[in-house]
Formats: structure tokens, sequence, C-alpha cells
């Protein structure tokens, strides 16, 4: 454990952090991941013939790797990661497959919605913004309940004419460059659903949400919370591209530092753990009991993460001798491969479910994505779930098909 306090400068394209982003208080290291690889690493056929060339794998695998450690603030209960990679380079040209809202996401906006029914039902809005409004779906589900609907979100850059739905209002930025006192209505529902742990400075955007909202504005924000992430084990949850990490104690924080009145939360353990928060403005006449974990308690849960990804790659080894795939290509792939100590190559393929995924490649995993149909009888294999945030749906399909062994890396579902 040591105090952070001396990295403050900026390296390369790396930004690291000193303070809490969200009450500026001092960080403790939580957590080292070195040479963390990056996820979202698709990439088309021809590159997998790179793989087939050990010195051209290694190079393209050593530009996939960034050392990052997890910070807490124990003043607060936030964690957040202390190397920001630019942008441009964690979303920027490797960039091939943009997966379309999966199940779980959809799954995860009625959660959403149920919690605006509970706390809002009868209520219409004049104007809705969706902060992060990604494939527009939230703001499509909320075409009822709003007059306008605004939705911001930088995915949307240079094309914002190719939207489908021409009623929505469509800023292809980051918020920081739309003028939100210049919308035609001031927002009086607030909406942002896991986007807010991808800032580097969320606590400015909130507030400048706030400061352009209606008197009588609600706001529900939704992140993946490490509440969950703890309480689950969930570390392969800690990415490059998730600089926050939000407890509910450190949202009561941030919303503290903002002029926030809490008015409930609730939690969606079967999508990223998430946490959505409703607040307005105002201040918070009573908090809600939020849970304050202790460094060691993070590392010590840690540690068990760890035993139980050994245990599972020693009994994957104890396989690979036959016919073993993988089930699901998700993102996060290169983070599991992480932990499980493994580049997946003693794999025949990674399946998936989706066509549009069929014969793609990681460009920093020597391992190809095969459409599950290419494969026909499971019975003398053993299957690695691979995409571990959608193992009910995986495993309900294994179950009927009945693979030899089923492994699955994680203990808790
Ligand atoms: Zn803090």
């Amino acid at each position: 454990m040591s105090n952070q306090g001396e990295f403050s400068t900026r390296r390369g394209s790396i930004d690291q952090r000193e303070r809490c982003s969200i009450c500026s208080g001092a960080l403790l290291a939580a957590i080292e991941l070195p040479a963390l690889p990056l996820t979202d690493t698709f990439c088309l056929t021809p590159v997998q013939e790179a793989f087939k060339q050990p010195e051209l794998f290694r190079s393209a695998a050593a530009l996939s790797i960034v050392d990052q450690r997890l910070l807490y603030c124990q003043a607060c209960g936030h964690g957040q990661l202390q190397n920001l990679i630019a942008p441009e380079q964690l979303y920027g040209s490797h960039y091939c497959f943009r997966s379309s809202a999966s199940a779980t996401a959809r799954k995860g906006t009625d959660f959403f919605m149920a919690v605006l029914d509970e706390v809002a039902s009868d209520r219409r809005f004049r104007c809705a913004l969706d902060l992060g409004c990604n494939d527009l779906y939230l703001l499509g589900r909320l075409a009822s309940r709003a007059e306008l609907r605004v939705g911001i979100d930088p995915v949307w850059g240079g094309r914002e004419d190719e939207r489908a739905d021409k009623s929505i209002l469509l800023f292809g930025k980051n918020v920081d460059a739309v003028d939100l006192n210049a919308l035609p209505e001031k927002p009086d529902l607030i909406v942002c659903r896991h986007t807010l742990e991808h800032l580097v400075e969320p606590r400015q955007v909130v507030e400048s949400l706030m400061n352009s909202a209606a008197d009588d504005a609600l706001f529900i924000f939704e992140v993946p919370g490490f509440d969950g992430l703890l309480e689950r084990l969930r570390f392969d949850q800690v990415f490059h591209q998730h600089a926050q990490y939000f407890t509910l104690a450190s949202f009561l924080r941030l919303l503290d530092g903002v002029g926030g009145r809490y008015l409930l939360h609730r939690y969606n353990y079967h999508d990223w753990g998430a946490m959505a928060v409703v607040f307005a403005r105002g201040k918070t006449a009573a908090q809600p009991e939020a849970r304050r974990w202790l460094p060691a308690e993070i590392q010590s849960r840690y540690r068990l993460f760890q035993a139980q990804m050994r245990l599972s790659k020693e009994a994957l080894d104890l396989h690979t001798d036959g016919i073993v795939y993988g089930y699901g290509a998700a993102q996060m792939l290169p983070v599991l491969g992480y932990h499980l100590g493994t580049d997946f190559g003693e794999l025949v393929a990674v399946l998936d479910d989706d066509p549009a995924k069929d014969g793609l490649g990681y460009w920093n995993l020597p391992v190809k994505v095969m459409h599950s149909s290419h494969v026909g009888d499971l019975a003398q294999s053993t299957v690695l779930i691979t995409a571990v945030d959608n193992v009910q749906g995986i495993m309900q399909k294994l179950l009927s098909q009945r693979p030899r062994h089923i492994i699955y890396p994680l203990s808790i579902i």
C-alpha cells in the first residue's frame, strides 16, 4: 500500500491521476494490474495470419498492454484507475466491430425503465436528455414519456443524419462540447446509463448537467457498481475503459458535492452489478446506509478472485489434450485471459451465436471466433464459458447440447 501522491504527470497518451475524481481526497493503490491488455480488440480474418508469425504476434500483443493500477479513496469510497489511456487509443483505429445492443443491454434497459416508473410512473416530461445515448435504444423507450428527446454521444460524430428517428435531437460530441443552455427546452429528465464510469471528470459533468437542467428535473444515473463487483468477486470487470468505480458511498459523496438530493437507488446484480441512483436538485435530508470498504477487504477479495482463476485454469489444463472450445466471444476476453493466465491459444475456437462475429479474431489473442452453427455435436468436447456475463443464456444452450465438460471460470452466478 503506498500513497500515489507523486503521480500527476502526463506521460505520452496516458494521463496519471493523483486525486480522487469525486472528493479530491488522496488515493491508495488497491490493486496492481501490470501489463493489463486492452479490450474491444476484435479484428477481421487476415490479422489471424499474423498469429502464425510469432514475431508479429508478439509485437501486436506488446502494443495492446498497459500497466494499470486500481486506486481507492478511503475518504469517500471511490475507486478509479491510475492510468487513463487517451480515448483515441482506447476506441480508435483498431476498432473494427461494434456490437449492436445485446440481449443483456436490453434487459438492463428494462431495469432502468422500472426504476423510472418507480419514481415517476405518471409524469410526462418536457425534455428528456440522454447522456451517452449510444444506439438511441433508451431514448426510443422514452418516446411516449417526453415531448422532446435529446441525445449526446460522440459515437455519432459526423453521422447524426443517419439516425432513424429524426424527432430526436442528436449531438455526436462530448458533453463538454455541447452548449446545454442553448437547448430548445431545459431538460427535466436527465438519464445516463453506463457512461459516467468512462469519464475522466464525472463530477464536472454531473455539475454542468445540474446547472443546465430545469428546476424540477429528475436525474437517473446508472453505473456499474463497485459494491457489486466486490461482492461478486468480479475483478475481471476492471479494465482500461472504465476510469471510475462508484460505490453507493462515493455516489452519495458526488451528489453532496454538486448539490444533488438523493431520492432512491436500486441494484441490478445481473448486469455488471449495476447501480441506478435517482436524484434531484437540492440537499439530501437523510442518506441511506452505504458500505465503506477497507483497502484490505478489497485486496483479500482480489486474492480470492485470483485463486478462483488459478483453479479454473488448472481444471482447463486437464482437458487440453482433447477438443476444447470457448463459448461467447466477449469484448472482455483479453482481460479474462489475463487473469486466467492464458491467451486461449489452446482453444479450437471461441463459439458465438452472433453471425456478425463469425470469422473475427482478436488482435491481441491468437484465437478465432466461429459461429456456433459450424460445430455439430459437442458431446466429445470440453467447453469453457468465455462470455462470463452471459452465463445464463450460454448455459441453457449448452445443457441442451451437453458437451462432455462445461467449465465456468467464476463461482458466483
Ligand atoms: Zn474520494
